[in-house]
C-alpha cells in the first residue's frame, strides 16, 4: 500500500439545544432535559461523522447531499443518511480505518454513555468498535457550548484505499 492510499478527514457540526425531542448522539437516545434543534433528527455526532468521511474521500459534504431546505430530509434519520454516505465512500474505493470523535457538551454528563455511543457509531459505519473513540468535553462554562446553548462535535476519520 502506498502512502497516497491513506486519506484523513475532519468533520464538525453544532446544533442548538432546547428542542422538545430526544437528544440523539450517534444514534443513541441520551437522557437529557431537551434535544437538539435541526431539520433532520439533529444527530450532531452522526452529521460530523458523515462530513469526516466525505471530506476524507473528497466527496460533496452533507449540506450538498442532503440540503436542509429539502422537505425530504425533514426529521430524517441521520443513521440512514450516514448509511448513504458510507455507501458512496466505499464506492469511491475507500474503507474506514478508525474514527476519533469529541462531543462538546456542557450537559448532560456523557461519561456513562460514551461506550454505547461509540458502539452505535461502529455499527452504523461498519468500523470495528475497538477503532471508534468517543470523548466528551464540557465548554468550561464558556461560549455557546459552555452556556448549554448548543452541542458541538469534532470528528477525525482515517480512510484506507480498499
Ligand atoms: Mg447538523
Amino acid at each position: 500500500m502506498s502512502l497516497s492510499d491513506w486519506r484523513v478527514g475532519i468533520g464538525y457540526d453544532i446544533h442548538r439545544t432546547g428542542a422538545d425531542r430526544p437528544l440523539l448522539l450517534g444514534g443513541v437516545s441520551v437522557p437529557a432535559e431537551a434535544g437538539l434543534v435541526g431539520h433532520s433528527d439533529a444527530d450532531v455526532l452522526l452529521h460530523a461523522v458523515a462530513d469526516a468521511f466525505l471530506g476524507a474521500a473528497n466527496l460533496p459534504d452533507i449540506g450538498d447531499l442532503f440540503p436542509d431546505t429539502d422537505p425530504a430530509y425533514k426529521d430524517a434519520d441521520s443513521g440512514t443518511l450516514l448509511g448513504e454516505v458510507i455507501r458512496r465512500v466505499r464506492e469511491a474505493g475507500f474503507k474506514p480505518s478508525n474514527i476519533d470523535a469529541i462531543i462538546h457538551a456542557q450537559s448532560p454528563k456523557l461519561t456513562a454513555h460514551k461506550r454505547i455511543i461509540a458502539e452505535s457509531v461502529a455499527t452504523l459505519t461498519g468500523v470495528p468498535a475497538d477503532r471508534v473513540s468517543v470523548k466528551a468535553k464540557t465548554g468550561e462554562g464558556l461560549d455557546a457550548v459552555g452556556r448549554g446553548e448548543a452541542i458541538a462535535v469534532t470528528v477525525v476519520v482515517l480512510l484506507v484505499g480498499a
